[in-house]
């Protein structure tokens, strides 16, 4: 099997090659090509160790430092976002869509085109592409599968079912580090409490975004764009033990749910031997030490992210690139310290609701480059946006 593994060295590719480690005994898996950015030294440890064909860094600053350490393996070195849209060219059987943000987006498109099965954790492809990802891989005939831990879930729960008798999709969400603050505690919200996941171990930008509820607020985008849902079948309920990772309900109201440690390697491993399953090396659930599960309806007031969302999915357009363009402005402005953690959302509402934006509610971005222009200029309208810090 020839696999290929964009944003191989971030929590999700490095928890993919862990579970290729494993695995690679009993299989024959190549790994032919792995993409990284500024972590020269695990990109390097990775491409030696997996002794892959090509190696690539988004940042052209970094490329002298991969020559110098790859050139002597055979291993071939490149750099920029167009050498990793590139890459999925090369071909393969299973390619892991791992890059963080909109950078990950046309990677993703581009790997549809290319490659049998594309396996999803980069979700902003969904949010901000969703009709093209759809139609890219109906037309090239790619087996899309969901990554994040809810959509893997779904799509499990949905095995063998019809999609016409879901009649209710719930997403699971941990609540958080700041399930239990209060608001006024929340505008103080310093970015080491943010990243202080209570149950998942990820990369920063999505911790934060968990803290925000944005996480989420993406996911309902993305799981409407997978599963083909209307807004009214997607609900969000607070599960802080993190075990349940989604949940189906259908028309007779039996629902049937997913369950699994919080370890992204189980959803990883999942569409690596899909539609197959192999034995893997991860803690099972002890449900008696467990003893209970607990749930909670969200609360949209100190989260506005998850009402938010909502504005995107009643349309059929372009918003689900302004929403992430926003938020990700506003994640960048968090972490420098320019505006408060509620100011988050106060951003992405701003940006959201101008009148310029009235006009993309409607028109489906019908290529990459399209997506791309919005995304840019959304950029630098949600930068130019001044805020009363709420924070201090
Ligand atoms: P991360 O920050 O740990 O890693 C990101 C990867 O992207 C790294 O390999 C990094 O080098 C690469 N990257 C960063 N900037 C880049 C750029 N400009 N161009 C090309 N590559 C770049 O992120 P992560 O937590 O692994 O998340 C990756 C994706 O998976 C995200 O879309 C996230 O929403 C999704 N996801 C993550 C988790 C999780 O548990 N971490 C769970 C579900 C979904
Ligand atoms: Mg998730």
């Amino acid at each position: 099997m020839r696999v290929i593994i964009f944003g191989a060295t971030g929590s999700i590719g490095q928890s993919a090659l862990h579970v290729i480690r494993q695995q690679r005994g009993q299989d024959s898996i190549q790994v032919r090509a792995i993409t990284g950015n500024n972590n020269i030294e695990q990109l390097c440890k990775d491409a030696i160790e997996f002794n892959v064909e090509r190696v690539v860094t988004a940042n052209h600053d970094n490329l002298p430092k991969l020559k110098d350490t790859l050139i002597p393996y055979g291993i071939e070195v490149c750099s920029g976002p167009d050498a990793i849209v590139e890459t999925s060219k090369m071909g393969s059987d299973w390619i892991l869509s791992a890059i963080i943000g909109y950078n990950g987006v046309p990677p993703t498109l581009e790997a549809i085109k290319n490659c049998k099965t594309v396996a999803i954790a980069n979700k902003e492809s969904l949010v901000c592409a969703g009709k093209l990802v759809i139609d890219s891989a109906e037309k090239y005939q790619t087996t899309i599968l969901p990554v994040d831990s809810e959509h893997n879930a779904i799509f499990q729960c949905l095995s063998g079912e019809n999609l016409k008798s879901v009649r209710k999709v719930i997403l699971t969400a941990s609540g958080g580090p700041f399930r239990n603050w209060t608001i006024g505690e929340m505008k103080r919200a310093k970015l080491s409490q943010a990243l202080a996941h209570p149950t998942w171990n990820m990369g920063q930008r999505i911790s934060i975004d968990s803290a925000t509820m944005f996480n989420k607020a993406l996911e309902l985008i993305e799981a409407k764009y997978f599963f083909q849902l209307k807004p009214e079948q997607l609900d969000v309920i607070v599960h802080p033990e993190s075990l349940i990772h989604s949940m189906v309900c259908f028309c007779d109201n039996s629902t049937i749910a997913q369950l699994g440690p919080h370890d992204m390697s189980c959803a990883i491993a999942h569409t690596l031997n899909y539609p197959n399953r192999k034995p893997a090396n991860i803690n099972e659930i002890d449900f008696a030490a467990q003893g209970k599960f607990t749930f909670e309806a969200p609360d949209y007031q100190r989260f506005p992210a998850l009402r938010l969302a909502h504005i995107v999915l009643e349309t059929d357009g372009g918003l689900g690139v302004v929403f992430n363009a926003a938020k990700e402005v506003a994640l960048d402005r968090f972490i420098s310290g320019e505006i408060g953690f509620l100011d988050i959302s106060c951003l992405v509402e701003r940006v959201l609701t101008l009148p310029e934006m009235i006009s993309l509610q409607h028109r489906s971005p019908g290529s990459i480059d399209e997506v791309s222009e919005i995304n840019n200029m959304v950029r630098i309208i949600a930068s130019e946006i001044s805020l009363n810090k709420t924070g201090t």
